[in-house]
């Protein structure tokens, strides 16, 4: 019959509107109290009324694959070999695929002989011609570019400031392993690079470390049995003794709680302050070793 839909779509509308002025008995003015796991429940999937983030105090949780702008991946500051290294190899292939053609790169050169050295020198992004797409992300070889999830980015210079350089673009890995934990560990197992050596170098200490448990419970049983020939045989003492080392499998490292504040709040001047203290530490590091 004509009309059901719209009837059905009213009716809906009609159940907000009544949830609205439920939740607000429900919660009171808790409502729109700081209290995170308030705000979670009137966010979740479990909401019912019509509701309005009260932005910028209330923010909404980003999905681990929301995408905007993109930034360059570096080492963490605090490497011990390379703090800040960039990851990305000036190859282009970003560049020749972005869609709006939003991507310069200048590739380094080694100053003394001239040729090219796998790092850019420079790398802007225009984030006003930037459409998010998340092409530069898929194609980059060396997962050397990733959309962030920093959504305020607005100014009130519609010249210059828009054009990230390589700079504002340069965050470090610890950085996408907050904002995209799985995908950073599932990445890491792929690519098998020096961060999941890390990880299964541990893991490999832990399991060699059981390994040893096992086998002073397993000598400790024996003594045990050779001292009292009627006490419980020696093998169930081995039976609930931790596993050898081979049988104890690498888990990922886990990724780094969220400290306090967002992540990506942070603003760059705080970013090279850490930057700078990490390369200033390594050179007292480096001075002292000399020394
Ligand atoms: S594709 Fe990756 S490595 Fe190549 S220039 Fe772009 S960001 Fe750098
Ligand atoms: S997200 Fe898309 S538009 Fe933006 S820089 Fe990457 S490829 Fe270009």
């Amino acid at each position: 019959m004509n009309g059901i839909g719209f009837v059905k779509g009213m009716l809906v509308t009609l159940r907000h509107f009544v949830n609205t002025y439920v939740d607000d008995l429900r919660y009171g003015f808790r409502k729109y109290s700081p209290d995170v796991d308030n705000f979670e429940t009137r966010q979740g999937t479990k909401a019912e009324g019509a509701f309005t983030v009260q932005y910028p105090e209330e923010k909404l949780a980003m999905p681990e694959r929301f995408r905007f702008v993109p930034f360059l991946v570096v080492n963490d500051y605090d490497h011990p070999e390379a703090p800040g290294k960039d990851w990305c190899t000036s190859c282009g292939i970003c560049a020749k695929v972005c869609p709006p053609q939003c991507i310069w790169i200048v590739r380094s050169n080694d100053p003394v002989t001239g040729r090219p050295v796998p790092e850019p020198e420079a790398f802007f992004i225009d984030i006003d011609i930037c459409m998010n797409c998340g092409f530069c992300a898929e194609f980059c070889p060396f997962d050397a570019i990733k959309m962030d999830h920093d959504y305020e980015l607005s100014s009130y210079d519609r010249t210059t400031n828009h054009v990230f350089d390589k700079q504002k673009l340069s965050k470090e890995f610890k950085y996408w392993k907050t904002i995209a934990p799985t995908r950073a560990v599932e990445e890491m197992q792929a690519r098998g690079g020096w961060e999941h050596k890390d990880a299964q170098k541990a893991a490999r200490r832990g399991g060699a470390d059981a390994g040893k448990d096992a086998k002073r419970e397993e000598v400790r049983a024996r003594k045990a049995e050779a001292a009292a020939p009627t006490a419980a045989p020696a093998a169930e003492a081995v039976a609930e003794a931790p596993k050898p080392a081979a049988e104890v499998k690498a888990e990922p490292a886990a990724a780094p709680a969220a400290e306090g504040a967002r992540p990506w709040e942070e603003s760059h001047d705080q970013r090279e302050a850490r930057k700078q203290a990490a390369l200033a530490r390594k050179a007292a590091r480096a001075a002292k070793k000399d020394g």
